[in-house]
This record gives C-alpha cells, structure tokens and sequence, in this order.
C-alpha cells in the first residue's frame, strides 16, 4: 500500500530542505521565463522591424518594376533577398492582389514551399481593405508580413515576405539550456547552504523533541533542556524546562501524599484487622460470657422456681421473689446486650419459618395481658379479620421486636388501654404489608427525642433510667430486627397523651398451606349477639370480629343498654341467641346483669359468655356464676371465642371454668407426662434443677453426665425422651445427637425426641442442635414452663391430668401401650427359673449375668437383623434372626423368638417382604422383653 503524502508529517530537516529547495527551483524557474518573455518579446521587435525595413528596401527597388510591369525586374530585385538567408520567401502583389513576382530561397525551393502561402493571400486582402502593413506569426516556424509599395504616397502593389523563426528558436532553446543550467547549479548551491543552515533551526528542535522522549519513556523529569538562542526554540526550551519543574514538584508532592495515603491505610487496615480481632474477640467473650453467666443463672433460677414451689411463707416466699424477679431482669439484659453485639457485628440472622401471625399477637397479648393488669392497663389485641394469618418468617424475633413494643408500653403507661393492633395493607400495587402497631395512653415522648429513641442506648429522657430502668437497647435491637425483615419502625407521640410505635414488613406468605385454615364460619352465619362491655375499644375489636364470622352483632356499653336493647327486641319479637358480657362494668357488672337475663324467660334464654379477668378466679362462686353459660377469662383469643360461641350455642352451659390461657405455670401442678427422660448434664447444680423439673412433671429421670454415657443409657435404659446438654467433656450433645441419628437411619429403629439444653442463647446455636438433629431447644436458664412446653411440643401430650397421680413409674407400662402389643408377660418365667436352678449359688447372679449378655447380644442381633432386612441381604438377615432366635428361646422370650423363628423361615424362602413386616413387631417385642428382664433381673439380685 502506498502512504500517503503528508507534508506536515515530514521530520522538520526535510521540511527546511524541501522549502529552501521548492524556493530556489522557482526563483531560477520565474527568472528564466522572465529573460525568455523579454528575449522573445525584443526579438520579436527586432524581427518586425528588420522585415519592415526590408520591405520598404525591397518596394522602393520594386517600384519601377510594378510602373513598368516588369515582373523579371522584379524577380530580379526579390532575388537580391537571398543574401538574407532568414527570408523563406518573397512575393509582390499587384493592387488587385494579383501575383506579381515571387522568390523563394533555395532550400524551400527544392521542397514543397514553392507555392505562395495562402496566408500571405489572407494578408494581402487584409491590407488592400485596411491600406496597411500586416504580419503574422506561424508558431515558432514564420512570420508573415504585408507592406504596400508605394509610389508617390500611392500603393501601387503589396510585398509578402516570409521570414523564418529558426534563429529565434535557436535563441529560446539557447536561453533554456542556460536556465536549466543555473537552476542546477541553484540546487546545488541551495542544498549545500540549506544542509548547513537548517540545522540551526532543526537541530535545537530536535534535540527538544528527543528529550521530551526520554522524559516520556524514562518517567525522568529531573532531566532539562539547554537552550542556546535567544528566539523562539529558546524560549521554547526554557517553557519546557519549567514545565519540568513544576510536574517534578508535583510529583514529589503528589509522592509524598501518596506515601502519607499509604501509610493511613496502612494505619487504617492495621485498625482494621485489630478492630475486627476485638469485635471476634468481643463476640466470643460475650458467647462465652452469656454461656458462663447462664450457668449459674440457672441454678439460682432453677432452684428459686423450686424453692418458690414449696411450703415457703411470708419474708422467705417475699425474697424469693426478689430473687426470682431480679434474676430475670440480668437475664433479659444479658439477651438484649447478646442482640445488641450480634446486631452490631452484623451477625444476626432471621430463622423463617411457616407461623401464624395473628397467634403471635394474641400471644403476646395473653403473655403481657397480667403485667398490664397489675399496673392498672388493660391490654387489648386489635386484629384485623382481614390479616392473613399464616405467613412466613422469623416468628421468634417478631415476637421479640413486639415484646418490646409492648413491654415498653406497660411500663410507662399507669392507665388507659394499650391497644396490640395487627392490619393488613398494601405498601404499593401488588405489595402486601403487615402492620402492626403498639399504641398506648402513657407519659409520651418529646417530638426532638422521638428519632433518638431507636439509637442504641438511647433513653428519651435521663430521668427514664432511674423511674423505669432498662438500658436503652430495646428499640434499637428491634429497629435492627425490623429492618433485617425488610420492614421500617417509627413512632408517634404525645407528651402526656401517649405513644404509638408502628411497624410494618412484607407480607410473605406461608409457603405450605396451614392445616386448618381460617375459621369454620357456618354456625356462626346469622347468629344474633349481644356484646355488652363498658370498655368502647373491646365492643369495637368483639364487635368487629364477630361481624367477620357473619354474625350480627349489636352492642350495649352497660347492663341497663343491654336489657333495654333486650326488651326492646322482645318487643319486635325477635331474640338474641347469645350475649357476650363483660365481668367489670359500672354500677351493675356482669353477674347480675346475667341473673337479670336468666330471670326473664322473655327474652329467650340467650347463651351468656362471660368474660373476666385472671384476677376474677372468685367469679364462679358468687350465687349467680350458675346464670352464665361459659367463662372466658380475659384477654380471649379469636380461636377460643369462636370455639366458645360455638360450644354454648350448640351445648348450652358448660360446667368448666375454661382456661383459655394454658400457661405452662398455672397448669405445673396438674402436668405429668409419665415419660422415661433421659437427662444429659455434666455440671451437677443443672443436672440437680433439671431433674427435680423432670421429676415434678411426672417424668422418671435417668441420668448420664456425658455424650458417650448417653448413648450407651439409650440402649440400656431406653428412655422415651432425651434432655441433652450441648457442652460436655469425653463426648458433647451435639455428636451424641448425631450417632444416635445416624444409628436410627441405619437400623430404622423409631426417633428418639432429643431435646437441647443449653447455655447458648443465638440463634445459630439453635440451628447447630437442629443441624445435629436435635428436634427441639431449651435455652438455660430455664423454668419448669418451658420444660414442659418443650415436652409437649416433641411428644405432641399435654400432660394435662385431672389428679397428681405419680405417673412415673408407668412409664414402661406407657411405652408398652404405645407399642400396641399384648398385655401378657412378653418372658416365660420358667425359663428364669431354670436359669436360676442351674446357679450354684443360688443367688441370682448367674440370671443377671445371663440376662446382661442377653440383652447386649440381642440389641446387636436386632439391629443387624434390621439393617440387613432394610438393605435386602437376606443371609445375613436369615442368620440374625436365627442367632436371636434361639438366644430369645433361651431365656423365656417366647414371642419374640416366635417371630424370628418365622422371620429365618422367610428368610429361607426369599421372601424378605414378610421379614420386613415382621421387623416393627419384632422390635415392639423386644423392647418388652428387655424391659421385663431387667425388672426379673433387679428382682434376682434382690
Ligand atoms: P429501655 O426501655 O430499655 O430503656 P428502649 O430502647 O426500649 O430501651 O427504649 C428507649 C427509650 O424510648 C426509653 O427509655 C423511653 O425513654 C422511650 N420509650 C420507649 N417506649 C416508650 C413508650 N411507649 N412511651 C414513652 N417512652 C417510650
């Protein structure tokens, strides 16, 4: 490809040759034109002025010629031209234009030039029409001209001469030889000065440029330009030199802010990795401290709880109180502190979950409903029917961030009513939310300290700390809780009239339908319902939620409304099926306004619920308790109510006081489980108050005080539940867990309920039991309810029993009675007896020796015999069930060697279906037996 030509891209050497070049070549170039034009113009006056002369010559000598028309003469006098060896030709004309005589010279006469060139005909009529001379110039050949030959002033004829321009040719090339010549010579003279002079310019310039290279490649500007001249390059090189300078000022300025950057980072992430050691070392300190500090915690509450159940009265009963109380309050400031340094680290996490929200609400409410009540609130749950009630997420910590709320409500509020209100609505198009909101009528906030109080350690006012105490985490714990779900927390108050804290996070529905969803409405549909409450807020809420089950409701705020709304529909002859009545009202409360229904058969005998507070236990003694269909105590939950209605309009009185609110706590005296609990703790006060818990919810304890302990008491003692600490020496809770796990997916034996216990609050050590395959958690401290309700979580009992029989010694009769298997003794007696007879000693020794090798070997056979059932290897099941067979014979096991006398015969046979069938018997079998052996055998030792 060719490049282009680019003048200005040209280094500036060949730039200064080719100018001084360019300008030389057309200097000598325009000075040789200029001598030529003036040579050729001179020439051609000279030409002109020779031919006219020699006309005139010629036509006077012609003269005599033309007068006497003599043509020879004249031929003659023509012929004299040919000395002019310029003249090609010559001829006179008569003034008619007729040829008169003509001469050519010698050369032309030889060639074609013989004739008279028509252009001296064309010259000759131009000058016998104008009478003057003519000429004309052929190129660089001839010129022709025209002269009259006069005589006596008259033209009497016209002289054509033909000159020839060969010497002005001559001339012309003469003069070019010459200019190509100088214009050589120029060039050379030009290039040997330009060589010379230009680099006086060029040199300077390239020297600049090659240093700015250097500068540029080597990064080196400490280098500098010298200038030599005074001009512009000069003046060039000493504006580079400064600009030099000030980029090497720059540069050292720019390095050493650079160096003092990289320190501070350096600095920084030095900081850095402390900081992120002393928050590592701060989370651990705390985990560990909560661990250290919950342990004794759990014995000072675990006994004051036991303490306080027994025959205490008094100042005793008082400071165990205090004790109790106090503990608590460490407790809860050693959770929130936990949160605070979790949130703090960013570690907190969300465990989500299918619940249902409106239960939390209530929940809350039933929990806090007392509290208020001991400081003279009341406490009243608002939920919109509208809410959907089963959604997913994190239902612990949005209970905890409405505990909060609600705790902090109660505590500076001294009367009113708090209301725990829960609508649904839509944060934008096709968004759902949830709001809740916590408004209450108490000392209010300050509007320039309401964005303060969701900083951490925030109080509104100092003097807060001293009147109501906490430590100021609570709301921004919950602040960070709320947003963590994707929601936002604010508040609105006035001083002296109340606050209101509102929350609101997206609604994300349940991802699995809920097994009961909603309320079964038909029985409810049109049922007319007197609700009679003094309080404007539960008329509204009863009213409100009866009207979403389709009922009608009406509403009376006293007992004299309430009759006079009766008798008023007695008067239309219609009647309410049942009135809703709240115990406390002004003037006439509850009770008699029920008395007052009941005594006026005109009204139809509606079915009368009666509301009341957990401190109105005394209400059903009164005379007229008989009057009221069903109590309900206060603060009723939707499900309860609904129930309740239903109970009453369909059964009419029902004779029990309901309680709605089964705490845990109220109901411990009447709990018995008749479970065989394992209990796994390794420090002595825990195993202490844990067993004493056990024991006083009916459940017989066996003890192990480490991980390994455990897993052998398990095939031992084969506990119904297990209670397991986290943290032990020799083998810990949660590797203990695991093999138990991984022993029931290899022999397909059932699941044991493990239940964690442990010092360890955070929720990943939560996810840690779980992940161990623990099925539950208890976090220590803990209290005598929260055993329990873990027990009825992971065995699904209630535990509920009319009378505080001692169940727990029926717990093997208990698992017998799960197992479904026949009451009869599962040991043939005799086969002891003749084990016994063979003892030399005869005291029971050999039996007990007999019945532990049994009970080792057949635990081993009847896990094998399953795994190799469960696995399709029918030998190695046909030999268990052979080696268990006769080993079982032995010792009076007659059923269960029975079924695995069948077992091997199917085995046999290939059929390892029927062996399957036979595995859950065989185990329900063998578990009988061993437990009846080991009665035989405590009994041979005895
Ligand atoms: P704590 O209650 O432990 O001090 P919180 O973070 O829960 O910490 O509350 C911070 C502060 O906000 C409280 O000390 C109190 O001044 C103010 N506050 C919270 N809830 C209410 C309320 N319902 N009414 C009035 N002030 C409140």
């Amino acid at each position: 490809m060719m490049t282009k030509f680019v003048f200005s891209d040209l280094p500036i050497t060949k730039k200064l040759m080719l100018i001084m070049h360019g300008a030389t070549l057309l200097a000598v170039l325009f000075a040789s034109l200029l001598f030529g034009a003036s040579e050729a113009f001179s020439f051609r006056k000279a030409t002109l002025n020779q031919i006219a002369t020699l006309s005139g010559v010629i036509g006077t000598n012609s003269t005599a010629a033309i007068t006497f028309e003599d043509p020879e003469l004249a031929g003659q006098v023509l012929g004299s031209l040919s000395a002019n060896q310029a003249v090609v030709s010559a001829t006179v004309f008569l003034t008619d234009g007729e040829l008169f005589s003509t001469y050519h010279a010698e050369i032309d006469a030889d060639t074609a030039e013989t004739q008279v060139p028509a252009v001296a005909r064309e010259l000759v009529d131009a000058a016998i029409a104008n009478n003057s001379s003519q000429q004309r110039f052929s190129g660089l050949k001839f010129v022709d001209a025209v002269h009259p030959i006069t005589f006596d002033d008259e033209a009497i004829g016209y002289l054509h001469l033909r000159t020839s321009l060969n010497s002005f040719v001559t001339t012309l090339q003469r003069i070019a030889a010459v200019a190509a010549i100088v214009m050589l010579l120029a060039v050379m003279v030009a290039y040997v000065l330009s060589s010379r002079l230009q680099s006086a310019v060029s040199f300077p310039i390239q020297n600049l440029s090659g240093l700015m290279k250097r500068v540029t490649n080597d990064q080196d500007y400490s280098l500098r330009a010298e200038p030599k001249s005074g001009d512009e390059i000069g003046a060039l090189m000493v504006g580079f030199n400064d600009m030099l300078k000030q980029i090497n000022l720059r540069d050292e300025k720019l390095a050493f802010a650079n160096q003092e950057l990289s320190d501070a980072f350096d600095e920084t992430l030095r900081a850095k990795e402390a900081a992120e050691l002393a928050s590592s070392a701060k989370s651990d300190f705390l985990a560990r401290m909560s661990h250290e500090i919950r342990t004794p915690m759990n014995g000072v509450l675990g006994m004051t709880e036991l303490l306080m159940s027994s025959d205490l009265t008094g100042s005793k009963r008082k400071f165990a109180e205090t004790i109790q109380h106090s503990g608590e309050s460490l407790l809860a400031v050693i959770n929130d502190i936990l949160d605070f340094s979790k949130v703090e680290a960013g570690k907190l996490t969300l465990e989500e979950s299918d619940f249902d929200v409106c239960d939390t609400v209530e929940g809350i409410v039933d929990l806090l409903y007392s509290r208020a009540q001991q400081r003279g609130v009341g406490l009243i749950g608002v939920i919109d029917p509208d809410v959907t009630a089963f959604v997913h997420g994190d239902a612990i910590r949005l209970r905890q961030v409405l505990m909060n709320l609600v705790g902090n409500a109660i505590k500076f509020t001294s009367e009113g009513d708090i209301i725990v209100g829960l609508t649904q609505r839509e944060s934008e198009p096709g968004m759902k939310e949830l709001h809740f909101y916590v408004q209450d009528t108490g000392i209010g906030i300050k509007s320039d300290q309401l964005d303060l109080v969701f900083d951490s350690f925030a109080q509104a006012d100092v003097s807060t700390t001293r009147e109501y105490g906490g430590t100021g985490l609570g709301l921004a714990i919950s602040k960070q809780l709320v947003e963590l779900m994707g929601g936002r927390i604010w508040v609105e108050s006035v001083v002296g009239q109340g606050s209101t804290f509102s929350f609101s996070i997206p609604l994300i529905a349940a991802r699995q339908e809920p097994a009961l969803a909603g309320f079964s409405l038909d029985p409810l549909i049109g049922i007319r319902v007197l609700v009679v409450d003094d309080n404007e807020i539960n008329r509204d809420v009863f009213s409100q939620q009866l009207s979403a089950w389709q009922a009608e409701v009406s509403t009376a705020e006293s007992a004299r409304a309430a009759v006079a709304m009766l008798e008023a529909a007695t008067k239309r002859g219609e009647k309410f099926d049942l009135v809703l009545l709240d115990f406390y009202m002004p003037e006439t409360d509850g009770m008699e306004l029920a008395a007052t229904i009941r005594s006026r058969p005109e009204f139809g005998q509606p079915g009368l619920l009666m509301l009341s507070s957990a401190d109105s236990e005394s209400v059903p003694d009164r005379p007229e308790a008989k009057c009221v269909d069903l109590y309900l105590p206060k603060p009723v939950r939707r499900a309860v109510l609904h129930n309740s209605l239903i109970t009453v309009l369909q059964e009419g009185r029902v004779e029990k006081f309901e309680s709605t609110a089964p705490l845990a706590e109220e109901l411990a005296e009447d709990v018995s489980f008749g479970l065989q609990a394992l209990l796994v703790e390794d420090i002595p006060v825990n195993m202490q108050v844990a067993r004493l818990m056990l024991s006083g919810v009916g459940c017989e304890v066996v003890e192990a005080t480490n991980g390994q302990e455990a897993l052998e008491s398990i095939v031992k003692q084969r506990p119904d539940i297990v209670f397991m600490d986290c943290q032990m020496p020799i083998m810990d809770g949660y590797s203990a867990s695991r093999i138990q796990r991984t022993r029931e997916a290899k022999t397909g034996v059932p699941r044991l309920p493990i239940v964690a216990l442990t010092a360890n609050a955070l929720a990943e050590d939560r996810q840690k039991c779980l992940d161990a395959g623990m099925d539950d958690f208890i976090s220590k401290p803990f209290r005598k309810a929260d055993l329990i309700e873990a027990l009825r979580r992971v065995t699904g009992k209630s535990g509920l029993v009319s009378s505080k029989a001692p169940q727990a010694k029926q717990a093997p009769a208990a698992r017998a009675e799960t197992a479904a298997v026949t009451k009869e003794p599962a040991i043939d007696r005799t086969s002891l007896d003749q084990i016994n007879d063979l003892d030399p000693n005869q005291n029971g020794e050999l039996l007990n020796n007999i019945i532990d090798t049994y009970c080792e070997n057949a635990e081993v056979l009847m896990l094998e015999l399953m795994e190799a059932a469960r696995g399709d290897d029918l030998d190695a099941a046909v030999r268990a069930a052979h080696s268990l067979k006769s080993s079982s014979a032995n010792v009076g096991a007659q059923r269960l060697a029975a079924l695995c006398r069948s077992m091997e015969h199917n085995g046999r046979n290939g059929d390892i279906s029927a062996i399957l069938e036979n595995l859950d018997p065989a185990w329900n079998e063998y578990q009988i037996a061993v437990d009846e052996l080991v009665a035989n055998k405590t009994e041979a030792a005895a």
